[in-house]
């Protein structure tokens, strides 16, 4: 499957192009991959944070949910609320919170939301309480990344009162989980550490006596590298959206990226030798050549640091950016090639035909893709289409 998106909408000067079937057959495709690393196979979890890594949350979610995803995640609690005031109606969890957070509207609109520490077990369980309802709640147990999540020494105390508070009606406990450093390095000795550290929390776990429903560790690149992590459930973002998890690593995953950023050109002119091009005079032209000028920018969203280093697709060939990649605008070099404004350039998509990916561009600034595609946005408009289906 490697659908290209039609050329712009009408009028459009730039814009994302979403492929909501390659969300699908993504979706799928890590459920296959996953299975095959154990026949049962885990549940899946689709990640639509920050706005699906750019893609549209609630769009996303929706493909993910076509697809079969059992379960939704999101960092924040708005996140999803919004979710569910979509009309998303299935399992959602987020983890990200600060005291005082709105842990009610979570509760009543039955979004399981995580506790890393006792304090947040406590604002959870009173926020139930006060509703007289119980919140669906997931431990976390930081097992070495360091970043949210309990630590082991604090575990015993943390899963202990999670029980009492199950006991006493305020909280169910759903979940247990935590999250890994270093998974898109499969070698790296962090891994076997954290996978140890969990099933130990796992152990303390079930001696307090708690029942979760899922027991989960892995990210998308732990989803594809490490099978001994599946545990209960995997929590796919990147990879959902055709991304490599972990480029050099593995191996050709047939994911299709979704996200497609396209412009019209906005002009195109001779250059003759010797003149140089955009802010600061950082590219000249040793001899006469075409330039277009692409109407987007670090506005939109690019990295500046692509200036003179990423190429684009035109006309079924890449094209150097050359100098300095603007706020709305940069330009690129089209040899002696005819070109018309108007025409259509592929800033990054799916690779059709050797063309540039989001990976492209995160090689030449020294980012991950993730950065990429979360990044886009500003003025450019992002329409959804269905390659499986016509335009949605
Ligand atoms: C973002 C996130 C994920 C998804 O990670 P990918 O590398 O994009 O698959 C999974 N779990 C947690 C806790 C996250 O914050």
């Amino acid at each position: 499957m490697s659908a290209r998106p039609t050329s712009p909408e009408q009028g459009a000067r730039a814009e994302i192009v979403v492929d909501l079937a390659a969300i699908r057959h993504n979706v799928r495709r890590l459920r296959e991959l996953t299975r095959a690393a154990d026949r049962s196979g885990p549940k899946m979890m689709t990640v639509v944070k920050a706005d699906g890594y750019g893609h549209g949350m609630h769009e996303v979610a929706r493909a993910a949910r076509e697809a079969g995803a059992d379960w939704i995640g999101v960092a924040t609690i708005d996140e999803a609320v919004a979710l569910r005031d979509g009309h998303d109606r299935g399992r959602v969890l987020c983890w990200l919170g600060v005291p005082g957070e709105d842990y009610a509207s979570a509760i009543e609109r039955d979004i399981d939301v995580t506790a890393s520490s006792l304090d947040q077990l406590r604002e959870i369980a009173r926020a139930a309480e006060q509703q007289g309802t119980t919140a669906r709640v997931q431990l976390k147990i930081d097992t070495g990344l360091s970043r949210s999540g309990c630590t082991s020494v604090d575990w015993p105390a943390l899963t202990t009162a999670a029980r009492d508070a199950e006991q006493a009606g305020h909280v169910r406990v759903t979940g247990i989980w935590s999250h890994l450093a270093c998974a898109d390095e499969p070698e790296h000795p962090a891994n076997d550490r954290q996978e140890q550290v969990f099933r130990d929390a796992l152990a303390v776990v079930e001696e307090t006596g708690l029942t979760p429903e899922v027991r989960h560790l892995a990210n998308s690149a732990a989803s594809v590298l490490r099978p001994s992590v599946h545990f209960d459930m995997v929590r796919c973002g990147i990879a959902s959206y055709g991304l490599d998890p972990a480029p050099g690593v593995t191996e050709d995953l047939g994911l299709v990226p979704a996200m497609t950023l396209q412009a019209r050109l906005s002009l195109v002119k001779r250059l003759a030798a010797g003149e140089s091009v955009s802010y600061g005079h950082r590219w000249t032209a040793e001899q006469e050549t075409t330039l277009g000028l692409v109407p987007a920018g670090y506005g939109e969203g690019l990295p500046r640091a692509a200036s003179n280093r990423a190429e684009v697709w035109f006309n079924g060939k890449r094209r150097p950016i050359r100098g300095t990649l603007c706020m709305d605008q940069f330009v690129i070099d089209l040899g002696d090639d005819h070109a018309t404004p108007g025409e259509v350039v592929e800033l990054f998509g799916t690779g059709h035909d050797g063309a540039v990916t989001a990976q492209d561009w995160a090689e030449v600034v020294g980012t991950i893709n993730y950065e990429i595609v979360t990044q886009i946005g500003g003025r450019l408009s992002r329409r959804h289409v269905d390659s499986e289906a016509g335009a949605s």
